[in-house]
Formats: structure tokens, sequence, C-alpha cells
């Protein structure tokens, strides 16, 4: 098939539009109807904001020959391999800056395969799908009756136009007893703090899934420079040189993240298995409740915003779509016997942080026990999943800081109050249930921090001597925080602070892992700059913790 020539990426002025209008009509409109349940809001924001009902595909077909720019400028993805099936994902935008990415409301009809092979010789599955304007033109097929720990590549074509190739690979059969799992976590991506060199690097990396821990993209506006990227070669258009608010500012900005060449570069690489944290919808939301205390109405309807632009914008099966302001997003995966993936949502069922979320020592309202992280249904979720899991390895991806924090040398030190610190029965239950139900080598996934950090799981976290009882690893940012540095100025206190704490490292990079029957292996990757291209990556630190003795060993 002959590839057309790539286009330039169109710089396209944007007419301002009510957006903010229309937000504030959404959250008027919730709000007469309060007394509703939050799915009866999410109904009533489905309508107000303008979004269809599901189903309704009204809209007349464009024929695809009549796209005269490439519509793959925002690349391909795919996502949740299981071992008979993955997600493939693009969304059509030949003008990604835009609304309504160029493409009007129209559907269009776009053809995928799977291969072998990377040159398509050997397509194994085809298919057609329809880009829906009510999906932003997005794009998705659950290939079925795939292999196990099979690699695949696949592409789409519409008209004359023919996507980027991606690869991905199905997870293995569920009784298959699996000697090894490479795997990588990333999380924070602020694209005005710096250049995606991290993903340049892991998308050369050999692993089989990749995991983003949330801040997948920043609300906060970025200017015609692009921040700290500094552009000289470009202005980016004045539209993301405000606070993401609206289903089409969500939108836009998710296009502005993928036109970035290098996070393009890891999604066409790897599978990815993605969870939100704050960012993606607001700085530090809990709930129904905004960072600034807004009427919960008028944040629902941001919120269905928000989390309909990241399913539309990331490699997520139908189960995953929002309904209005929920969505269902903690799930649970499997790498054969030797590895459960439970992938929590610490977000969208929250209790409001205590203390008006500013860092406090543990007191009642901090500690009350009818105050939840995950929600009680999620928890309940986990619990269960752990009880009945055979793997040999259960990994636990989710957002914020699980391993108590002192944040200074104080008797009483203050703790963040939007990490697990904050909610500490709701850990205190994890803890209890990990212990209760005999899970196998709990390994807890983090993002948020900025920070690399490595931490033995105490069983009693003011108690050196207590029982280690898993491990957690945060995999630092992607860019948020700039360059960062080796020994940020708090390192001394932290470290003192917390004996549990094996390792810190405030520079940017991703985690890298390797599981096998015996132990599993953690790889810090660490760029020097994140706000010049180009830095090159190496390993800061390596731990190993063995399969049946919790506590991590550097190497
Ligand atoms: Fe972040
Ligand atoms: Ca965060």
């Amino acid at each position: 098939m002959a590839l057309p020539g790539r286009t330039g990426r169109p710089a396209s002025a944007l007419a301002p539009t009510p957006y903010d209008a229309e937000l504030r009509a959404a959250a008027r409109h919730v709000s007469r109807r309060r007394f509703l349940t939050v799915t009866g809001a999410a109904a009533a924001l489905a309508f107000s904001t303008g979004l269809p009902a599901r189903g309704a595909f009204a809209a007349p077909r464009l024929e695809a020959a009549r796209i005269t720019e490439d519509p793959f400028t925002l690349g391909v993805a795919s996502g949740d391999p299981l071992p008979d099936s993955v997600l493939i994902w693009t969304r059509l935008a030949p003008a990604p800056f835009t609304p309504d990415g160029g493409l009007g409301q129209q559907q269009v009809e776009v053809a995928w395969e799977v291969a072998l092979d990377a040159s398509f010789a050997q397509v194994v599955r085809s298919g057609t799908a329809l880009a829906h304007p009510e999906y932003a033109h997005s794009v998705r097929a659950d290939v079925r009756g795939l292999d196990p720990a099979t690699t695949y590549h696949y592409r789409f074509r519409t008209g004359a136009w023919i996507s980027p190739a991606g690869r991905t690979r199905t997870a293995p059969a569920g009784g298959d007893d699996v000697t090894r799992l490479r795997l990588a976590a990333v999380a924070c991506q602020a694209y005005h703090d710096g250049y995606y060199t991290v993903y340049r690097h892991l998308a050369r990396e050999d692993v089989d899934v990749v995991f983003h821990l949330g801040d997948y993209l920043y609300e906060y506006a970025v200017n015609s420079a692009g921040g700290a990227r500094n552009y000289t070669d470009r202005v980016l258009p004045s539209v993301f040189n405000r606070e993401t608010m609206t289903l089409a500012d969500y939108r836009m900005r998710y296009a502005l993240y993928k036109s970035d060449p290098d996070l393009r570069a890891a999604h066409a690489a790897h599978p990815f298995v993605v969870t939100w944290d704050d960012h993606e919808t607001e700085n530090n939301y809990a709930a129904e409740h905004d960072e600034n205390g807004s009427d919960p109405a008028l944040f629902l309807a941001r919120r269905a915003a928000a989390y309909r632009a990241y399913w539309e914008n990331q490699p997520l099966r139908a189960g995953q779509l929002p309904d209005g302001p929920d969505a269902r997003l903690y799930r649970r995966l499997h790498w054969g016997t030797l590895a459960q993936f439970d992938v929590l949502d610490t977000r969208q069922y929250r209790s409001d942080q205590a203390y008006d979320d500013v860092p406090h020592a543990p007191g009642p309202e901090s500690d009350d026990p009818v105050r939840t992280l995950t929600g009680d249904a999620q928890e309940r979720w986990l619990l269960d999943g752990w009880a009945s899991s055979g793997a040999l390895w259960n990994v636990m991806p989710q957002q914020v800081c699980f391993s108590q924090r002192r944040l200074d040398l104080d008797a009483e030190a203050k703790l963040s109050m939007d990490a697990w610190d904050g909610y500490r029965a709701s850990r205190g239950r994890l803890v209890a249930g990990a212990k209760q139900t005999g899970v196998d080598n709990w390994l807890v996934l983090t993002g948020d921090v900025h920070v690399a950090y490595a931490f033995d799981i105490k069983d009693d976290f003011d108690d050196p001597a207590s029982a280690t009882v898993g491990t957690e690893l945060t995999c630092t940012s992607v860019t948020s925080g700039r360059d960062g540095t080796q020994r940020p100025a708090n390192w001394d206190t932290y470290m003192r602070a917390n004996p549990h704490l094996r390792f810190y490292d405030g520079r940017r990079g991703y985690l890298r892992m390797e599981l096998n029957r015996e132990n599993a292996r953690a790889d810090f990757r660490t760029v020097p700059a994140v706000t010049t291209p180009g830095a090159a990556v190496s390993t800061a630190a390596s731990f190993v913790t063995e399969a049946g003795a919790p506590g991590l060993t550097p190497v």
C-alpha cells in the first residue's frame, strides 16, 4: 500500500467560542436538579452539555476520500492486553488544535488491521470502525481471537491515508506459569515542564507493557512558547493559554500532548494500561469536590467533560466509557500465574481531604475511620481480588504515596493530606486485608510525587522493627517539576524521618521492572534534564525484592 506523504502540522488559528457559557449553562442545569443522585445529574449533564446519548449516531458519513490532510496526527495506541485480545486506538484529527479536529460533525469509516509482522504481510485480523464526532473521532477496536503472549503490529487506514504502525503484545494464557514479565511505569507529564525525552527512551525499552499512573495531562495554561520547552520554532495557539474547563478544552489539550512525537512513539511501541490521577481533571480534587470548594454540581460538569475526553484519547475498552461524571476505571488484569494487576482509581470515590489539604500531623479529622481513599466498593473489590488471587506477584498500580511519609523531623510530623497518609484508616484496612487474605508479594506502583522513591511497606510505619508486608516504588515524573535534582533540599530530612524509605531521587525518568519466579527487580531510569531535548538515560539505582521475603535489597 502506498503511503501518502506526511503533511506538516496545521497551524490553525482558533476563533473564540462560548465554551465557558456552555459549561455554566450545564452547571446551572445540574444545580437545579441537585436533589437527584449523581447518576441523575449525569443524565442531565449528557443532555445539557450537548453530549449525545449513547448510540445516537445520526451524523452524516464523510467520504474518506475527501480528507485532504493527514488525519493520523495523534498517532496510535494499544492497551489493556488480555490473553486473546488487545484494544487498539487512534483518533482522526487533520486539524488537531481545533474543537472538532477538522472533521466537523461527520462520521468517518476507518479500516484497521493486525499482523504478525511489521510489514503487514501476515495480517491475522482486520475490520472497520466508525469515527464518530460524538467521541471526537476517536476509533477503537477490541481485537479478539488473538494468540496469547504474542507480539502484533497494527495500523489504521481511511481513504488514501494510513496511520503509523503500532506494536503491541497480548497477555499470556490464564494458567500459564510465565517465567518473566518486563514492565515500565510512568506518571506526571506536564507538557509545559519539558520535553518527553523519557518517552523517547522508553519507546526503545524491551518491555511487555507500560503502566501510566496518572497526570497524563495538566489542566494549567500553556503559553505560546510551550512553557519550559521554550519553543522558538513554533507558536502554540492561544486556546491552550488558559485552564481546561470544557470538553473542547480537554480534547484539544490531549491533542497538544499527543502532538509530541516521543509520546506517540512510546504508545506505538508498547501497550499501555492507564489510570488517572487529579490533573486529568483538576488539581487535588476529591470525588465531587474541587480544590477551590466550588459548587459540586459545577465541578461534576467539569469532571464529566474531563472523564469523557480521557476515555476518547486513551486505549480503553467500552467498559471504561464514562456515564456523565462517573466512570469505572479501576480494573484487574493478569499475566498468567506470574502477576495480577489491580489498577486503582483513588480520585473518583475519595473523601474530601482532611485539614483543608495542607500538610498536617495525623488527627481526628484525617484518622476518622469513615473516611476512604478508594470508596467502599473498590476496597471490597480489591480485597476480594486478593483473596482469590493465584498470582505470584500482586501488583497494585495506583496514584498517590501509599507508605507513610513524614515530611519533617518533629515528634508529631506533618504528612500529606492528599496521599494515603491523609486516609490512614483506609490504608490500615488494606494492610489488614493483605495480611488476612495472605496475598503474595504485594507490590505497589505509585505516581503523583514527581520523585523516585523505594519503600518497604511496614505493618506499622511508626515501628521500624515491625514486619515488612510489601514493596512500594514511585516512578517519578516524565516532565513535571522540570529538571529536578538528584538530592532535593529535603532529601536528608525525608531519609532520616522515614527509615522504611530506601531510595529517593528527585530527577525525571521512569521505572523499569522485571518480575520472574524468584524475584522482582526495579531499575530507576533517569534523565538529567528535560527542559533541553535529547538527554541520555541512565540507571540511578536498582533494587531486588525476593518472592516470599518482602523487603528491598540494593543491587
Ligand atoms: Fe503530577
Ligand atoms: Ca497528581
